[in-house]
């Protein structure tokens, strides 16, 4: 069965190649365009549809044999066209009788023209794809960094809350302390070394 997004789809693609509906009951024809913005179909797109819907039974893509109101019927569905990949009305069952839309536009298939597409945005694809990266950076950095900090806070709060650290840490200041001090000692001599010390020989000796 040809749902409504596909009988949708199906006219968005025509309409890009310039191909009208026929609105029998206002004698008119509704060509919207553009047909999207961004990546939803016009407010023009949406205003033929909801008049293709007064009447669907009179409303046919130029060209063809099939009301809109048949393609939205279980005895229909959208295939490619084996001619021009376009998307075309098919009975689900039985063969289809009527050509493709494509057989009265002398200029289609065209090679060298962008294709028809659907309703997809590149430039909100493309945006939604620098979101999704940029926010997967930035959760890989958030999960580096908050264990460190989570880590440090608890060592903290640890050591305000913990007497025995506190020992253990005055302990390791003052053993820390201790080899200057010697150090200390060796640089500076002791008094008596300084007496002990033999006087150099003068020349005013003698
Ligand atoms: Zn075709």
């Amino acid at each position: 069965m040809a749902s409504v997004q596909k009988v949708q789809a199906y006219l968005a693609y025509w309409f890009q190649l310039g191909k009208p509906v026929v609105l029998q009951h206002s004698n008119t024809q509704c060509l919207p365009a553009p047909v999207f913005q961004g990546a939803k179909f016009s407010q023009a797109f949406l205003d033929c549809w909801q008049q293709i819907m007064k009447a669907p039974k009179q409303c046919f893509l130029t060209g063809t044999d099939e009301s809109i109101a048949v393609l939205l019927t279980d005895e229909w569905d959208i295939e490619g066209c084996a001619r021009c990949t376009m998307p075309l009305p098919m009975p689900v069952r039985g063969i289809k009788v009527s050509p493709c839309p494509c057989a009265d536009l002398p200029s289609w298939p065209d090679q060298t023209m962008p294709e028809p597409r659907t309703a997809v945005c590149s430039q909100t694809h493309l945006g939604n794809l620098r979101h999704r990266l940029a926010q997967s950076a930035e959760d890989t950095s958030n999960e580096a960094i908050a264990p460190l900090d989570d880590d440090r806070d608890r060592l903290q709060l640890a050591f305000a809350h913990s007497p025995t650290l506190k020992r253990v840490a005055s302990r390791l200041g003052d053993a820390a302390a201790a080899p200057r001090d010697q150090v200390a000692n060796l640089i500076e001599p002791a008094p008596e070394e300084l007496l002990k010390r033999p006087s150099e020989p003068s020349a005013l000796d003698g």
